[in-house]
């Protein structure tokens, strides 16, 4: 019986910190201290003033009394200490949460804002810009590369305006540039490059591809008779001129671009 509990009593002062439990053993301090260290919050810290201060048993037990019945911590329950930082980690979250908002946010915005400077936008078509850009890509990135492209305009575009007014003007630009995109679509590009002219890159078709592609395009618009929106009126048919250059060898965009141009001349002064 007697060395149970006497084995029993060591195993639980095994439970104090190893400096603490040299002191036991060294007899610096008394079982009954250590038994009463057993309770406290801090046994290393309390042995100690039981060595220097003196501190009796009765101290130590008060002292371990008054730390579970006062304000100090309870079993079952989170320390002070520990529910300020869950706080201040779910405030950190927040944070983060809505910081990677902003910048999700911020990121959109600015994509936005990127494809409005790219982008025309009466027509929804690429600008000129963008159109000028693309063309110096594609000249410069393969000396060989056989890339077509097609400028075009609205002919009698001016007198049309000043019969009909700008908004429906705008409707005819509209219009033809909705013909435009469907046939410019990607790897393709279709540009409103200036006031009632377009501008059209292939960048993998040949010239009569892209003559035949825009013939259609040509006569499709031709035949759409249009009719004013706020009067219902008939404005007629609009047509388009078309000017074709296919890339020589090495050839730059300003040189493709001139070729291109006055292609689209000759063919005025030959039609519309
Ligand atoms: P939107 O007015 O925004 O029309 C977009 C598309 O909706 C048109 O593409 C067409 O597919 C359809 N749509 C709109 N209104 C009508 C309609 O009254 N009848 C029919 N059949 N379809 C209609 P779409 O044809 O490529 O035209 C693109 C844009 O070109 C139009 O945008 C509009 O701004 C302009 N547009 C086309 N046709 C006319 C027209 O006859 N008169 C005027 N004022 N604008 C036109």
């Amino acid at each position: 019986g007697k060395s149970r509990s006497h084995l029993a009593n060591t195993l639980r002062l095994l439970q104090l910190p190893p400096s603490v439990q040299d002191h036991v053993i060294a007899g610096t301090l008394t079982a009954g201290h250590a038994r009463a260290l057993l309770a406290v919050k801090d046994p290393d810290t309390v042995a100690r003033r039981v060595i220097e201060d003196g501190m009796t048993v009765r101290e130590v037990e008060a002292l371990a009394a008054g730390e579970q019945t006062g304000t100090g911590p309870r079993p079952g329950r989170p320390r002070k200490a520990a529910i300020e930082k869950d706080a201040d980690t779910r405030a950190l979250e927040r944070r983060l949460e809505s910081s990677n908002r902003e910048v999700t946010k911020l990121r959109d915005h600015m994509e936005q804002v990127r494809r409005d400077a790219m982008t025309d936008a009466l027509t929804n078509l690429a600008n000129r810009k963008s159109f000028d850009e693309a063309l110096e890509r594609h000249c410069d990135s393969d000396e060989g590369k056989n890339i077509t492209l097609a400028v075009l305009d609205i002919d009698h575009f001016k007198r049309f305006n000043d019969t009909w007014g700008h908004q429906t003007g705008d409707q005819v630009l509209r219009y033809v540039a909705s013909v435009l995109s469907r046939i410019g679509r990607a790897p393709r590009m279709a540009a409103r490059y200036g006031g009632e002219e377009f501008a059209m890159i292939f960048p993998s078709e040949n010239m009569a591809v892209v003559e035949r592609l825009l013939n259609e395009a040509r006569q499709e618009i031709a035949s759409r008779v249009l009719k004013r929106r706020s009067t219902n009126e008939d404005l007629g048919t609009i047509t388009i001129s078309v000017g074709i250059a296919e890339r020589d060898y090495g050839e730059d965009a300003y040189d493709l671009l001139d070729r291109a141009d006055k292609a689209l001349y000759q063919s005025k002064n030959n039609g519309r």
